[in-house]
């Protein structure tokens, strides 16, 4: 070890894709489901956070759970205009997203692209040709934090959104490996953090 050696256990390998929730990790999650895409609100560090993914070279990809849309509480019309603003919100910090990727189905459905089912975000490492365990994902529950570990990635779990009552009542869940205030200083961790 040299000065500037990081432990080799916080080493990660190169990330190819960083996979980010949506709701209490990109956006603010105050109003059960969002519905109107005039109430898109970024949460601060969402554009820096996109942003330094793609200055990286790493894929930055939306998985969510929207299951207002198995409910009948949502359209996908209206999903459609929501991720249009984000991408428009974001766009106009100079961050691009390399795709959106969402799981319409309740939980009940047993469904395999729910977090933390891994379908949803192996479909889009197939898609963007990148190795899924050269993956991390950053959000704000359980269900993040266990995908991550699933796909033999890296768990960052955010304290934005849901996260600190997810910090405070973790159970049995395997652990995230980070804990960021907010999903820029997650991505700066992960960025730092690869061989
Ligand atoms: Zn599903």
């Amino acid at each position: 070890m040299t000065p500037g050696d990081a432990e080799p256990r916080m080493r990660g390998a190169r990330l190819e894709v960083v996979f980010l929730d949506r709701d209490g990790t990109l956006n603010r999650d105050d109003e059960g489901y969002l519905a109107d895409p005039d109430r898109v609100v970024l949460l601060p560090g969402a554009v820096e956070a996109v942003r330094s993914l793609n200055a990286a070279g790493i894929k930055a990809v939306v998985v969510t759970n929207q299951s207002g849309i198995g409910r009948g509480l949502i359209t996908e019309e209206a999903l459609s205009r929501i991720h249009e603003r984000l991408i428009a919100l974001l766009a106009a910090g100079g961050a691009m997203l390399d795709g959106i990727f969402v799981c319409p189905h309740r939980p009940e459905h047993g469904c395999p692209c729910r977090k933390p089912g891994t379908e949803l975000a192996l479909q889009a490492a197939r898609h963007l040709g990148v190795d899924p365990s050269r993956s991390a994902m950053i959000g704000d529950l359980p269900a993040d934090v266990a995908l991550a570990h699933r796909l033999g990635g890296r768990a960052v779990l955010v304290l934005t959104g849901h996260g600190r009552r997810t910090d405070v009542e973790w159970a049995d869940e395997p652990r995230p490996h980070y804990i960021a205030n907010d999903v820029y200083d997650g991505v700066q961790w992960l960025i730092l953090s690869q061989d």
